[in-house]
């Protein structure tokens, strides 16, 4: 199956500039949006992972599918104020804006194998700020899964190495 087909760009969207990368059309066609987490899943079924962290909002329609194909828990990596219990937070710059993020403090175990997932690597910015979080609870990062990778953005490099990163479509 060719993923791309099922992506729709739309041009200077939210900004002049921005080539915005619509999963929309992937997630509303069943046997695509299987086979698109079927496909992530064999990606990183070696990782030995313990757990799924991603950030929303579209970290959870790519993180949730995914943790239930490798049958590990799910953890939500929300916007301050979203999360009811005690939090740990911190803040990152955007493609376009800057924002912040939090998780439970007991979300993530002392030792634990994290994959984090989201739709799309651009700046790599929500991620590196996702690793911050996981890493202040004692997580281990193992790897960082994505149905998109804009490999004209410094993303990957930001990420470090020491994580596996997968993308299932390249642009
Ligand atoms: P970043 O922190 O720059 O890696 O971007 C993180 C999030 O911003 C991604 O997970 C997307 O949800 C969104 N995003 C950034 N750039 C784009 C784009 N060109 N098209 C669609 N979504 C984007």
């Amino acid at each position: 199956m060719n993923f791309k087909d099922y992506i729709r760009v739309i041009h200077d969207y939210p900004q002049p500039g921005i080539r915005f990368k619509d999963i929309t059309t992937l997630l509303q066609d069943g046997p695509a949006y299987r086979a698109a987490i079927e496909a992530m899943r064999a990606a990183v079924e070696h990782l030995e992972i313990d757990v799924i962290a991603g950030p929303e909002a579209r970290g959870f329609v790519i993180g949730a599918p995914l943790a239930i194909a490798l049958g590990v828990g799910f953890v939500p990596v929300r916007k301050p104020g979203k999360l009811p219990f005690d939090t740990v937070q911190a803040s990152y710059d955007l493609e376009y804006g800057k924002d912040s993020l939090a998780i439970h403090t007991d979300a993530i175990k002392p030792g634990q194998r994290v994959l984090i997932a989201d739709d799309l690597l651009a700046t790599g910015g929500t991620i590196a700020t996702t690793i911050n979080l996981i890493r202040q609870l004692g997580g281990e990062v193992v790897g960082a899964s994505f149905l998109i990778e804009l490999s004209y953005l410094p993303g990957r490099e930001k990420l470090g190495s020491g994580i596996e990163i997968n993308s299932l479509i390249t642009y």
